[in-house]
Parts: C-alpha cells; sequence; structure tokens
C-alpha cells in the first residue's frame, strides 16, 4: 500500500509539473563543453529543421522514415552536425524496431547521460564532438556486446567505403 500511495503521489507531482511546462516532453540536451560548438542560431542554420530537432532539441525521428534504415553498403555512420565518424557498418543490424541499430559505436565518437524524460530511465547517446543528440542505448541487443544503439537516421549521414 504505502508502495502504491507514494507511486501515486509522484505521478501527480510529476502531472502538475508537465502542465506547467514541457520539460518532460523532451530529452535532456548533453551537458558539457565540446570540440564543436555553435549559438543556436548558427545549427538552425546548418541543419535542416528535422535534423535541428533531433540533435539539438533531443526529439526522436517517427519509426520507418529514414532511407538509412535499409543502408547496406560498408562504410561509416557520421554526425550530421559535425560529420565525424560514430558508427561502422559492420555494427549495424536489424532491430526490427524501425530505427538504424547498431550493437557497438566507433572508438571515441559518443557519449551518454542518463535520460529520464517520459518516466523512464534511458541512456541517451550523444555525439562526443558536437554534444548532438542521436538516440539511445539499450541493453537488449545482440552479442558481442549485447548492446542496441537506437539511432535516429536523421542525425546521421552514410559515408560509403571508397571500393
Ligand atoms: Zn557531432
Amino acid at each position: 500500500m504505502m508502495t502504491r500511495r507514494l507511486l501515486l503521489t509522484g505521478g501527480v507531482v510529476a502531472l502538475a509539473a508537465a502542465a506547467s511546462s514541457r520539460w518532460w516532453f523532451r530529452s535532456p540536451r548533453a551537458a558539457g563543453t565540446f570540440e564543436v560548438t555553435h549559438t543556436d542560431d548558427e545549427w538552425r542554420k546548418l541543419l535542416t529543421p528535422d535534423q535541428y530537432a533531433v540533435l539539438r532539441e533531443a526529439e526522436t525521428e517517427r519509426p520507418f522514415t529514414s532511407p538509412l534504415l535499409h543502408e547496406a553498403r560498408r562504410g561509416n555512420f557520421a554526425c550530421a552536425g559535425c560529420d565525424l565518424d560514430l558508427f561502422s557498418s559492420t555494427t549495424k543490424f536489424d532491430s526490427g524496431t524501425g530505427w538504424p541499430s547498431f550493437w557497438a559505436p566507433l572508438e571515441n565518437a559518443v557519449g551518454t547521460t542518463e535520460d529520464t524524460s517520459f518516466f523512464m530511465v534511458r541512456t541517451a547517446v550523444h555525439c562526443r564532438r558536437c554534444g548532438g543528440h542521436l538516440g539511445h542505448v539499450f541493453n537488449d541487443g545482440p552479442q558481442p556486446t549485447g548492446l542496441r544503439y537506437c539511432m535516429n537516421g536523421v542525425a546521421l549521414t552514410f559515408k560509403p567505403a571508397a571500393a
């Protein structure tokens, strides 16, 4: 009973907060300082509106909308914000979720933060160089890592390997 009452109380508080602002609606921006920085105005000029919404405001693209979902060539997936290579095609797999998925990032490519939006605890993934939001990482991926990097395709660009 005690637990249930606490949960209810917490829910009411959260709903009250949600009613007064939209803080809960978006994932938090990655904190810290990054090698590549721009003002919001500059980012708006550099990125498409869809890229801006994901990379800079941590929104999530609709599933099954990214052309990169079916990108099967060899190459690297880079940050749409700063062009840093983030994922290799050798770690890409079809997760069935509708978002491009990888079981590992490239070395020194991404950072993570705890994301408590939407009343869930998730691990948000951002570009190590510009801090752009990329997606989330989950523990239900395939071997060898068991991780599933669930990425917004709009936050990535594909660079085919040289033939
Ligand atoms: Zn970046």
